[in-house]
């Protein structure tokens, strides 16, 4: 949207453009910062203030002047000095807000810094490890398909030996999605896989980028730990990050740095941003933690590591809700898709009964769901994240059970990622059914732990 003409006018006689300094006098405040585009009330000037936060002026009674630019520091150049003594950590830079600023001319947030500015940025960093860096992409995570999930496996297949332990730097909105890829595709992986992302980007006061960051190289160096994990910050303060499961976790707040929780599981460990770790599973009274995190089974990574870099892409995930109708769930039989994830309400319930005249098409989405069962794999999740499945309690449930229905213990996310990556192996659908009934690398949670809710 454009800004109106009283505020084009009033930049105009300034000679103010977007993205320029200024210096505003409003009663008795006076801001600095940039102007922005209009971004909703055209009559509202948007500056954004040296602490990264935007404000809107009424510009009634502003006065406005143009300041030269500030002079940024001059680039601080990434000196790689090899310390003999230290560990190896290979960053591995995939794009999100954690490398991002603001784009001054769109006013959004844009991937734009390269994985060397964020150790010029944190050099705190150089003290915990040697560090490596790579960008393999610079994207947001929305956009990301199974095919980056596999690029990325492939990648820290092949890389792997050579260093200690790999940090991923990630958008948060999927980051959990790929951390479940990474799990099921790097099987008894021997190497600290460490997933992170921030809330708020690197040019703000608040961003949670650096403590992320070194929270996660601190657990490398200081843990015996192995596997795909993902360390974000554990509350609003600045003192703790978590380190989850790759399987068991979710963002769950939309802007709090603290947005991630593991579900159904404890987090693996705390660690301090001065890089004391604290293992918050059973797993920590083993004195050496090794293996698949806290899903409540105990699993231990004994195998050969495996690159498993597969996916099918025909695979849904669709959530069950009031008046959803058979014809939803047609669209994938008559689109050839291979693997359905239902997320069910509750302990995993659909509309599938049908009691009067407006409940008639539930006995068509029961029908739809047994003809489909028997040419592809419909599994069931609980949209209340929370909890196990169980289609044993109600009617309800056990009608899909019999429609062959396979409930399973994991995140909708998880199990979306699991059915794509088991159906890349077969399509076999026995097998398949029996691959998603199974606990293959802890991702079925088997005993929910009361504490994590
Ligand atoms: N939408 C962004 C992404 O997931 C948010 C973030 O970077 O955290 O890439």
């Amino acid at each position: 949207m454009d800004y109106s003409l009283s505020v084009k006018k009033l930049l105009s006689r300034e000679k103010i453009s977007i993205g320029d300094r200024v210096q505003i006098e409003k009663g008795k405040n006076s801001f600095e910062g940039i102007v922005m585009p209009n971004t909703g009330d055209p009559d509202v000037l948007v500056v954004k203030l040296n602490n990264g936060y935007n404000v809107g002026l009424e510009i009634g009674d502003i006065k406005i002047k143009k300041m030269p630019p500030l002079k940024r520091p001059a680039a601080r150049k990434f000196k790689y000095e090899y310390d003999k003594s230290k560990k190896n950590i290979l960053i591995l830079h995939t794009g999100g807000t954690i490398a991002s600023k603001i784009d001054y001319e769109t006013g959004g947030v844009i991937t734009a810094i390269e994985p060397e500015d964020l150790i010029a940025a944190i050099p705190e960093l150089m003290k915990i490890a040697n560090i490596h860096t790579e960008l393999v992409f610079q994207m947001w995570s929305e956009d990301m398909e199974a095919d980056h999930w596999i690029l990325l496996a492939k990648k820290i297949a092949q890389e792997h030996e050579r260093f200690d332990g790999i940090i991923i730097t990630h958008g948060t909105d999927t980051i959990h999605y790929t951390s479940a890829a990474l799990s099921f595709m790097l099987q008894n992986i021997r190497k600290p896989v460490i997933l992170i992302g921030s809330q708020r980007s690197s040019d703000r006061g608040s961003s949670d980028a650096a403590m992320n960051l070194l929270c996660a190289a601190h657990f490398i160096v200081n843990a015996d730990f192995s596997g795909v994990a993902l360390c974000m910050h554990a509350s609003m303060d600045d003192d703790d990050c978590y380190v989850h499961d790759g399987l068991h976790v979710r963002k769950m707040h939309t802007s709090r740095r603290d947005a991630f929780r593991s579900i159904d599981v404890m987090p693996i460990a705390k660690v301090s941003r001065t890089g004391s770790v604290e293992f918050m599973t059973k797993y920590a009274e083993h004195g050496k933690f090794k293996g698949s995190a806290s899903a409540g089974v105990d699993y231990k990574r004994k195998g050969e590591f495996k690159s498993l870099p597969v996916f099918n892409k025909k695979v849904a995930l669709v959530r069950m809700r009031p008046g959803f109708s058979y014809k939803e769930l047609e669209f994938y039989e008559k689109s050839g898709y291979h693997g359905i994830v239902l997320e069910g309400t509750g302990l995993g319930q659909a509309p599938i009964n049908s009691i009067d005249k407006y409940t008639r098409h539930h006995a068509l989405l029961l029908s739809a769901i047994k003809r489909m069962s028997k040419s592809c794999i419909v599994v069931m999740t609980s949209q209340c994240i929370y909890g196990k499945v169980n289609l044993n309690v109600y009617s309800t449930g056990r009608k899909l059970l019999d429609a062959g229905v396979i409930p399973v213990q994991m995140t909708p996310e998880a199990a979306f990622v699991k059915l794509g990556w088991v159906l890349g192996h077969t399509k076999n659908i026995e097998s398949a059914k029996n691959l998603m009934q199974m606990n293959l690398i802890g991702e079925q949670v088997e005993r929910i732990d009361p504490r994590a809710f």
